[in-house]
């Protein structure tokens, strides 16, 4: 598998508006947009820092895992996301090395991306992101 580079680093916050106290206002990071995900129960706010982006990710609703994350860790750093040239590719080569894969196949994302997740199980804790970007 070839990665290209850490796309982002999602951290789960209780309310955007306040962690911009921290992410913008003291660290300096300009917050270019704020994207509704209602498929995924959160709201996402992306600061660039250089070539990846720091992801603020906010639960909308009562259920899904990061509702469930920020209840029980009271948010923080939640996951990191490489950026790889075959997704496909990716997620058959950790198959067959044993991993467990959240999503078997890439989901779709909105803006022509296609990701999967890796199980923290099999990462010794970390919750993993893999991205790839379709040429479209
Ligand atoms: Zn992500």
């Amino acid at each position: 598998m070839k990665v290209k580079k850490i796309n982002h680093v999602g951290i789960v916050v209780r309310d955007i508006e306040d962690a911009l106290a921290v992410y913008r206002d003291a660290l300096g990071l300009e917050l270019t947009r704020v994207e509704e995900r209602p498929d995924r129960g959160v709201k996402i706010a992306f600061l660039p820092a250089g070539d990846s982006d720091i992801e603020l990710v906010q639960p909308t609703t009562e259920d899904g895992g990061v509702a469930a994350f920020l209840k029980k860790r009271r948010g923080g750093l939640h996951h990191i996301c490489l950026e790889v040239e075959d997704i496909e590719a990716a997620l058959t080569e950790l198959r067959e090395k044993g991993f467990n894969l959240i999503d078997e196949q890439p989901r779709q994302g909105p803006h022509g991306e296609r990701v999967a997740f890796i199980h923290p199980k099999s990462t010794r804790g970390v919750l993993i992101e893999l991205y790839e970007l379709s040429e479209s």
